[in-house]
């Protein structure tokens, strides 16, 4: 959704307020892509501080289905983001500003909805999301969730080169 800024900029002080729908089903990055579930409006307000700077104050509340960091499973995250930013219209930004491309959401006087929320997001996930403290995790032989029981795998740490032993003597076995 895009929200033309330039009205905005005729008077020091103009204050425009609007709701934007999160247009997205999911939210994707490089290597994964985790469902949105849950999700309100983004709540935006513009306010003109001078100098054709804008301040945007911008809520965001939604929740993700983020895999369990231990047992994958999937976990209902709330990520409620209350966000200020400022920015400058005035089109001369230095070349500082463009190389670090902070305004991707920013095109000439148009801002981008579904491109601010999607840095907002990017930048508020969780590092790391467990189903409980206590999460057992995956059996690293079998793949079982250890948190529904456990599988009988023999778990024990091999020494490398007991491991290297113990593959000759079952190759000689299957012989
Ligand atoms: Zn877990
Ligand atoms: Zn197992």
């Amino acid at each position: 959704m895009l929200i033309d800024l330039h009205p905005l900029l005729s008077q020091t002080g103009k204050v425009k307020r609007l709701e934007a729908e999160l247009n997205m089903e999911s939210f994707h990055m490089k290597s994964s892509s985790y469902p949105i579930v849950a999700k309100k409006p983004m709540i935006l307000e513009f306010t003109n501080i001078g100098d054709s700077k804008v301040e945007i104050k911008a809520d965001i509340d939604i929740e993700l289905d983020i895999p369990c960091g231990r047992c994958l499973e999937s976990v209902r995250t709330q990520l409620k983001i209350e966000t200020l930013r400022e920015v400058n219209l005035s089109g001369d930004i230095s070349e500082e500003e463009a190389a670090l491309d902070e305004m991707d959401f920013i095109e000439g006087t148009d801002f981008d909805a579904t491109k601010f929320a999607y840095g907002e997001i990017l930048v508020n996930l969780p590092m790391k999301v467990l189903c409980s403290d206590s999460c057992k995790g995956i059996c690293n032989r079998c793949g079982k969730n250890l948190n529904h029981g456990s599988c009988g795998c023999d778990t024990t740490e091999l020494d490398p080169r007991m491991a290297k032993a113990l593959e000759v003597f079952k190759s000689f076995k299957e012989v």
